[in-house]
């Protein structure tokens, strides 16, 4: 399989998501993190956006709400190239209305290679990383080639 490389600046821009039972853990973890996420440019579903915002006092750029499309926006700009980083916590106790956009949105960013993280150790490991304030060369499959070999049909399109 070829990778291309696909470089990440100092300057990242992270995606913030968490389902109504995580949101004040998140906010929690934003706060111990406010310094560092100071740094890049952020994002996040509306609910989310909005808290984080006002308990940060960070700018945040809010999309829609998860249910009302949300995640799928996140997952749009993910795939466009738009997003270095993902986090999200998302509930492992309760079922989702909109559960079929989480499965995508978590999907998208592992056929992408983003880092994505789902719980506060994650999130303060990731954060402790070097890569998170440095330069990071992102491997992705090189699906163009993988379309003509695999998938002559679409790649002849
Ligand atoms: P919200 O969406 O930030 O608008 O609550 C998050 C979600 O539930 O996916």
């Amino acid at each position: 399989m070829e990778y291309l490389e696909i470089p990440m600046s100092k300057r990242k821009k992270i995606a913030l998501v968490a389902h109504d039972h995580k949101k004040t853990e998140l906010v929690e973890w934003a706060k111990r993190h406010r310094d560092a996420l100071a740094t890049h440019q952020l994002l996040a579903t509306g609910t989310t956006g909005a808290l984080i915002e006002k308990e940060t006092r960070l700018p945040v750029e809010k999309l829609r709400s998860g249910p009302l499309g949300g995640d799928l926006e996140i997952g749009a700009a993910i795939s466009g190239g738009d997003i270095d980083v993902l986090v999200f916590f998302w509930d492992p106790l309760a079922a989702q209305p909109h559960d079929p956009d989480v499965r995508a949105l978590l999907r998208i960013a592992v056929v992408w290679n983003i880092p994505v993280v789902s719980n506060m150790a994650s999130a303060d490991f990731l954060f402790s990383s070097p890569y998170m304030q440095g330069e990071y060369k992102r491997q992705v499959p090189d699906y163009e080639e993988r379309k003509r070999k695999e998938w002559p049909l679409r790649g002849g399109l």
